[in-house]
């Protein structure tokens, strides 16, 4: 049901993992998504349940952070969306922020 996803930048190579998605056990209380905090600018992993209308972040989720997916996959969560590719970078601030399934979690 979750899945932990690296990241990649292709233009200035930042790079992290990320949850997506609770486990079959958390998931009513429990949604960690990708997230920007748009006082610091950082890049957060943060649980959707909580921070849904919290103003201070933008969700990858949002069309905001995403450009041309170019019709490759997405991870759908719920509700929720993300495309693999050109995802806006917290580093270099380009479309190009690429997103993959490195496991499952239950
Ligand atoms: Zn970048």
């Amino acid at each position: 049901m979750g899945n932990i996803i690296a990241s990649k930048c292709r233009i200035c190579n930042f790079e992290n993992t990320f949850k997506y998605g609770g486990n079959r056990f958390d998931y009513q209380t429990n949604c960690p998504v990708p997230a920007i905090n748009i006082e610091t600018e950082e890049f957060e992993n943060v649980n959707y349940k909580i921070e849904i209308n919290n103003p201070k972040y933008k969700f990858y989720s949002d069309k905001e952070l995403k450009g041309d997916n170019e019709e490759n996959n997405t991870f759908g969560n719920f509700n929720l969306e993300l495309n693999s590719v050109n995802n806006y970078c917290p580093k270099c601030k380009n479309f190009a922020f690429d997103f993959r399934i490195k496991f499952f979690t239950d």
